[in-house]
């Protein structure tokens, strides 16, 4: 018996990097989880197979979560295939990075749509079946950079930022129906996001890194895990950061 056991879990983004290690972790608590993807079917098969193999219960399901009509059909189907809804975690991100005076409106609204508006889209979606189970746990991940700021993400600080007062706002609506809201800020992770910074763009990373090197995706999802569980219970509104040192307040 895993701590999770019993436990329904829809996972956005679980198809790469740190979603697909939430998503393998929560099963590997005995969570039955929902692999969303929105591009990469293979990769999101792929974790589902994984899952399968070590004998947990997954399955893998399209949605782009900035789009109203598919986050309210990827919540509906998560609950016919599992029965309901117990842990949502909202992970899908993307980054459009580029400095202020040259940041086109479509990069912002891209970043917010994704990082913002889908979290408020399925989250909304995920209310019903939450208040009907009188129960349940949101997890969002936002980042540090919603927290300290990055020059040349003024578009994906805004969005995280505003995933931390979701988070909240959300946390103080819910909490009477057992309901706990909470936020997880990454730091550097090593995945498809973070693959492409050039050498010197790394250097200056590292160097605010008390900890002094990056993380794995697997570093990040046992915090997710915990607030998932039964540990978690009295934990509501929180932005707990994963990175090494580079925030501490
Ligand atoms: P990643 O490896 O690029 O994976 C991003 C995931 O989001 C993929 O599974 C992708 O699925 C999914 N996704 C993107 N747009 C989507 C949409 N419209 N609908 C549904 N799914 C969508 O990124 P990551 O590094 O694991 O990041 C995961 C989360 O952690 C993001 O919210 C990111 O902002 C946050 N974060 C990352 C770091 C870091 O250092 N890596 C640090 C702090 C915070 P498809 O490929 O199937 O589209």
């Amino acid at each position: 018996m895993g701590s999770l056991t019993g436990k329904t879990a829809l996972v956005t983004g679980g198809s790469r990097g740190i979603g697909r290690a939430i998503a393998i972790a929560l099963a590997a608590e005995g969570a039955r989880v929902a692999v969303n993807y929105n591009a990469s079917q293979a990769a999101a098969d792929d974790v589902v197979a994984a899952i399968l193999g070590s004998g947990g219960e997954a399955f893998a399901l399209k949605a782009d979560i900035a789009d109203p009509g598919e986050a309210a059909a990827l919540v509906k189907g998560t609950v016919d295939r599992l029965g309901g809804l117990d842990i949502l975690v909202n992970n899908a991100g993307i980054t459009r990075d580029g400095l202020l005076m040259r940041m086109s409106e479509a990069d912002w609204d891209a970043v917010h749509n994704t990082n913002l508006r889908g979290v408020f889209l399925v989250t909304r979606a995920a209310m019903r079946p939450m208040l009907r189970a009188k129960g349940g746990r949101i997890i969002n991940i936002t980042s540090v950079v919603g927290v300290m700021g990055n020059a040349g993400q003024a578009n994906y600080a805004a969005a995280k930022a505003g995933v931390i007062g979701f988070t909240r706002a959300v946390a103080r609506e819910v909490a009477s129906r057992a309901i706990t809201v909470n936020a997880v800020a990454p730091g550097f992770i090593e995945t498809d996001i973070t693959a492409g910074l050039t050498e010197s763009q790394m250097t200056a990373v590292m160097a605010q890194i008390p900890l002094g090197r990056v993380a794995k995706p697997d570093e990040v999802a046992p915090l997710v895990v915990f607030l998932a569980g039964p540990g978690a219970r009295y934990i509501t509104g929180q932005c707990i950061q994963v990175d090494g040192g580079m925030v501490m307040a």
